[in-house]
């Protein structure tokens, strides 16, 4: 029987840690959110992160500029949050509406209120070992392994996905923790055969249920980012062709939420894998948390 690793228990740990660093504070973290337009995807993300700092007492602020934004104007929303003394953390949630340059704006975050470890200089730090904050994913990922005592290093680890908020940074934290590490993506040749040396599995390509049995090594520990809500009955039949409970989840629900790791396969080859949901999910916000509140650390000290 494959283990299951519970996200929300090592969700509460993280947040459990915050706690007391909060107290110890000479006053409460703030954390300001950007969220430009009305996507509703993002206003889910930007709510559940405004709830976690209110249950922990870290002070948020959401600013919400219209869709029409120009990158000047949100460079000005930046830079008035980075004068701001009390204000320890900023966060451009993305995507952006196509005319606003993302890049420029993650740009503008001053690097010590970067809590989404995106400016390069926090990459750099990343990169080289150095303190600084992590990319949120990547980082609860890192915990989670720990909280499960699973080992690392001298294991084979393949990152399937390079992007700069998951693949890279996830492949740069397994090396730091010894692992031998492989980057996959959509160029890899015979992806398959790639994923099959993986102790260690990362699924981080957004595409719902792709990697199989014929991609899991028996015995792999399996870490799943992917987050695809399915609507299509046809292809959730597909991938529940066995499990009729869950096809009638979906009939009841009308969509099923899955990875990008076959979770019926995985269950049955990993040695221990993150369940979607309930697995990697639950680790960033948590992180985020935490990431404020070493950045108002940090900032407290300095004054
Ligand atoms: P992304 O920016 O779209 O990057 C996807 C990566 O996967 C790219 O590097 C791409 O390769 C690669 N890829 C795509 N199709 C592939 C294929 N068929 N074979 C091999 N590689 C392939 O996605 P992301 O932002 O990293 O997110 C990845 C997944 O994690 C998504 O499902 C997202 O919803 C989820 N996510 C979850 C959390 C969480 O909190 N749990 C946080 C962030 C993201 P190329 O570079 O060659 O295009």
């Amino acid at each position: 029987m494959a283990r299951i690793l519970d996200g929300g228990r090592v969700r509460d740990a993280i947040l459990q840690e915050c706690r007391p660093r909060i107290a110890a504070l000479p006053r409460p973290p703030g954390l300001a959110v950007v969220l430009v337009g009305r996507d509703p995807a993002s206003e889910i993300y930007v709510r559940n992160k405004v709830k976690a700092c209110a249950e922990l007492g870290i002070l948020s602020e959401t600013i919400t500029p219209p869709d029409s934004i120009t990158t000047a104007e949100l460079l000005e929303i930046v830079r008035e949050l980075n004068s701001r003394p009390e204000i320890d953390g900023i966060l451009v949630q993305m995507p952006l509406p196509a005319q606003v340059d993302a890049r420029q704006a993650l740009l503008e975050i001053l690097p010590e209120k970067d809590v989404d470890g995106f400016h390069p200089c926090n990459v750099g730090a990343l990169v080289t070992n150095r303190p600084g904050p992590r990319s949120c994913t990547p980082a609860g990922i890192i915990r989670l392994l720990r909280y499960y005592e699973i080992p690392v290093a001298g294991r084979h680890a393949v990152v399937v996905g390079r992007s700069d908020i998951v693949g890279k940074p996830m492949a740069m934290l397994l090396l730091h923790e010894n692992a031998t590490v492989t980057i996959c993506h959509s160029k890899t040749r015979d992806l398959a055969a790639v994923c099959r040396q993986g102790d260690i599995l990362v699924a981080a390509l957004g595409r719902p249920a792709a990697l199989d049995a014929e991609y899991i090594k028996p015995g792999a520990v399996v870490l799943d980012v992917g987050i695809n809500r399915i609507a299509d009955r046809e292809e959730a039949a597909r991938i529940f062709r066995n499990a009729p409970a869950k096809l009638e989840a979906f009939d009841r629900k009308g969509n099923v939420l899955v990875g990008d790791t076959h979770p019926l396969d995985v269950a049955e080859m990993a040695s221990a894998y993150t369940p979607v949901p309930g697995g990697v999910g639950p680790l960033t916000i948590a992180v985020l948390m935490l990431n404020t509140v070493e950045s108002a650390e940090r900032r407290c000290r300095l004054r």
